[in-house]
């Protein structure tokens, strides 16, 4: 069978399919066409990917997904956070569209763009920093190692601190921050020397600022060969943790006390999803440099590193990128910031908080589920144990809903920000059906 998408049905426009509030599993999941990609897939692919569940997709619209056989599932993990103004946005499509008629590409970091200084513009005015400049990139990674690069050419000292738990990306350096599993470093020998780790908000007694006085600072690290600080102001692939407030401000005015400089690698945060633009608004901290991407272009590939004016001073040559900052990337991205300053982050602060109200009720009478936090569409909760967090994730599949594990033992929820309440309302109820039936497996 080729790899076609399947149904028998009339097939529902963009718009019909974007107002789909239930999911429609109609074959075994994966169905017969689904698993014939995945045959071809397996063959020729990079071993290295963790496929999580058999999701072949065909198509989306808004926060519905249709895979190849024609199954459509309500997307609540929205390919780990990155599709904010869901899929096949209208305003998005025509922004890609017209851009790509205009000029698909020319060399952002030798050449000039209208698109690539209005989004500078935009993101630079978005954030808290005065004065800010913007580098675009084109993946997480790289805007991290932008920063990497910019904090250790300003403060010209060697160190960076992290946080267990955290996630930065998987290139060389950014892996030197990223600390979620022991996997992602394995094999892999020596990743950047001088990065330090302390434990994030609640990994124990003595973690953020105080963790880094009284234990790097004197047994690893004096302060004055520390360049930078990353920190994500709510850990994502760590689990979803919310850290208390003023645990980022503690860490702000331990910055300054030692003139190194605080990065918000905002990737996962960033964009609108906790109901304000950057997550670290929440805290009324300001950073000295913001990570984004994800989110950023709602799907195409682009990231950004915001810093304070007066620290993005390296000279010509120093950084650059062949695809950063790419022009029709630019014009989504564009398009996507419109939309969230218009509508989606006050929306993701609205159902963000019906969906937390309907866990933590969940979480009252069904034991498998406990310790629901979250801000905006940026939601945790923990299982029992790290099995039944895979297993819930498995049977919400197998129900038509996507979400992703996080943590040792959480599920992650994380919709694109034009999810709409019927659609949080089915979500919860399948997320209490899937719970039903793992403890029942587990009786
Ligand atoms: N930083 C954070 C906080 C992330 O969540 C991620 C990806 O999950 C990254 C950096 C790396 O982004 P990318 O996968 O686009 O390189």
């Amino acid at each position: 069978m080729s790899a076609s998408l399947a149904g028998t049905d009339t097939p529902l426009s963009t718009a019909e399919l974007a107002g789909q509030t239930a999911p429609r599993i109609t074959t075994e999941v994966p169905g017969p066409v689904a698993r014939s990609v995945i045959e071809r897939d397996e063959r020729f692919t990079s071993p290295s990917l963790t496929r999580v569940y058999p999701l072949v997709v065909a198509r989306g619209a808004g926060a519905v997904l249709e895979d190849v056989d024609g199954n459509r599932f309500l997307d609540f993990n929205a390919g780990i956070a990155v599709n904010a103004a869901g899929h096949a946005h209208p305003a998005v499509t025509e922004a890609i569209t017209a851009q790509a008629e205009r000029c698909l590409h020319y060399c952002s970091s030798d050449f000039y763009h209208p698109v690539y200084a209005e989004l500078c513009e935009r993101l630079s005015a978005s954030a808290p920093m005065p004065g800010a400049r913007t580098f675009l990139a084109n993946s997480g990674t790289e805007a991290v190692e932008a920063a990497l690069k910019l904090a250790r050419y300003h403060t010209r000292r060697p160190n960076v601190i992290a946080f267990y738990g955290g996630f930065h990306g998987r290139s060389l350096g950014s892996l030197s921050l990223t600390s979620s599993k022991a996997k992602y470093r394995s094999g892999f020998g020596i990743v950047t020397p001088g990065s330090y780790h302390a434990p994030y908000a609640y990994d124990g007694e003595v973690t953020g600022a105080e963790y880094i006085e009284t234990v790097l600072f004197q047994r690893m690290t004096e302060p004055s060969d520390v360049a930078a600080v990353f920190v994500e102001p709510i850990q994502g692939e760590g689990g979803y943790i919310v850290p208390p407030a003023g645990w980022l401000a503690e860490l702000r005015a331990l910055c300054d006390a030692h003139g190194i400089l605080l990065v918000a690698d905002e990737v996962q945060s960033g964009v609108g999803r906790t109901g304000r633009m950057w997550a670290c608004e929440h805290d009324g901290v300001v950073p000295d440099m913001i990570t984004a991407g994800k989110g950023l272009a709602s799907g195409l590939p682009l990231a950004a590193l915001i810093a304070r004016g007066d620290l993005m001073q390296w000279t010509a040559g120093k950084h650059g990128s062949t695809f950063g900052g790419n022009p029709v990337a630019c014009a989504a991205a564009l398009a996507t910031l419109d939309l969230v300053e218009r509508e989606l982050s006050a929306n993701a602060a609205r159902v963000g908080d019906h969906i937390l109200a309907g866990l933590r009720a969940l979480s009252d009478h069904q034991p498998l589920i406990s310790g629901v936090r979250g801000r905006g569409l940026m939601i945790g909760f923990d299982l029992t144990d790290h099995d039944t967090a895979e297993a819930v994730e498995q049977a919400c599949f197998e129900r038509g809903l996507l979400v992703l594990t996080c943590g040792q033992r959480s599920i992650r929820i994380a919709p694109p920000l034009v999810v709409n309440t019927d659609q949080a309302d089915t979500a919860l109820a399948i997320v209490a059906d899937a719970c039903e039936a793992v403890a029942a497996g587990l009786r």
